[in-house]
């Protein structure tokens, strides 16, 4: 098998082959059909994130071993069963669950593999998807994909149950308008699973023209510059008195701020994004203003599960994908670095 694997932190990454690996126990082996690239791709490639204040979270010290194979959105199609695999079969196309846990500790145990104390999550602490194969430890991790397009599929695995699980957080989600901060592929899923999920109205945060006039076109009910010095009156505007729930899909300083500073009494700051930084946060308008400061990570089986259902009931977000060969892998990279990527690349291996 061939893959393409982060062998030094920010460097580009190397073709390698290898022995296709045989399954063992109850492992399955799939054919990779599709893999997105995940912005989250480009700090784990880094191999750290930035926590503001000129620290950094360094991976390695959370286990993670050079080489490795990034890509957690994938699709594939069973090719080979250990001999404890079951519930499977050979030839059905499958979306993997990345965020795989330990499955012992408490979190693992109450359904929150995401959040696991010892993840093994793929593409991070185990080969993800940009290869032509990838090894599963285990069918459960398998979601069918029925008639879905692997293309269209694999971005459900990151950004797909990412923006499900903090819509899921959000109690006013039918009742009021929502403000998501980000209108990257992200963004622009969350607009859509919004729609998908019958939420209110959606009005969307974004610096960069070209991305609100995407989010625009998505169905968001306004779009607001965050860059415009007037930007949390605008969302205070926009929402009549101030947000209800504000989804960070960014997490920068800039966009936490906007973010907290925008929400009503009672209101609900979920961050989601990565990006990076740290905010000072006055600690009496946190009990006074009732304010809820919540962070969510990805999501867990059970709401991929959900959100496949409910993907192929309503049919998939009309996000915008463009297919790439796999060997085009560090191009991709670089674009996605230089924000030139609206909506979501899938590689494919040939
Ligand atoms: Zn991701
Ligand atoms: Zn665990």
């Amino acid at each position: 098998m061939r893959s393409f694997d982060v062998c030094e932190c920010g460097a580009p990454l190397r073709r390698m082959e290898r022995p296709t690996p045989k399954p063992a126990g109850t492992e399955v082996l799939l054919k990779v059909l599709a893999a997105g690239v995940c912005h989250s791709d480009l700090h784990l490639w880094d191999g750290y994130f930035d926590l503001g204040g000129g620290k950094r979270l360094k991976l390695e010290d959370r286990g993670m071993k050079l080489p490795f194979t990034l890509g957690h959105e994938n699709v594939g199609e069973v090719v080979a069963l250990g001999p404890d695999a079951q519930g499977i079969s050979i030839g059905a196309r499958v979306l993997a669950h990345p965020w795989i846990g330990c499955g012992t500790c408490k979190l693992c145990q109450r359904g929150d593999e995401n959040l696991c104390l010892s993840m093994r999550s793929l593409g991070v602490f185990r080969n993800g998807g940009y290869a032509d194969h990838l090894l599963m430890p285990h069918p459960r991790y398998l979601i069918d994909i029925g008639e879905l397009p692997p293309e269209r599929a694999a971005p459900l695995a990151c950004s797909g149950v990412t923006t499900y699980s903090a819509l899921k957080k959000v109690p006013t989600l039918k009742s009021e308008p929502l403000v998501i901060i980000g209108a990257g592929g992200l963004g622009l899923m969350c607009i859509a699973l919004h729609k998908a999920m019958g939420g209110h109205s959606a009005i969307v945060v974004d610096i960069d023209p070209v991305k609100r006039a995407a989010a625009a076109k998505a169905g968001a009910a306004a779009v607001i510059d965050g860059g415009a010095a007037d930007a949390t009156q605008q969302i205070i505007a926009a929402t009549n008195g101030g947000a209800w729930a504000v989804i960070d899909l960014v997490g920068s300083s800039a966009t936490a701020r906007l973010g907290i500073d925008g929400l009503v009494k009672g209101g609900r700051y979920i961050i989601v994004g990565l990006y990076g930084g740290d905010v000072t946060v006055s600690l009496p308008p946190l009990p006074m203003r009732a304010l809820t400061l919540q962070g969510s990570y990805v999501g867990n089986l059970a709401e991929l599960t959900e959100l496949v259902d409910l993907v192929r009931r309503t049919g998939l977000p009309p996000v915008p994908v463009a297919s790439r060969p796999l060997d085009d892998v560090n191009a991709v990279l670089g674009e996605l670095r230089a924000g030139k990527i609206v909506g979501r690349v899938v590689l494919r291996p040939n």
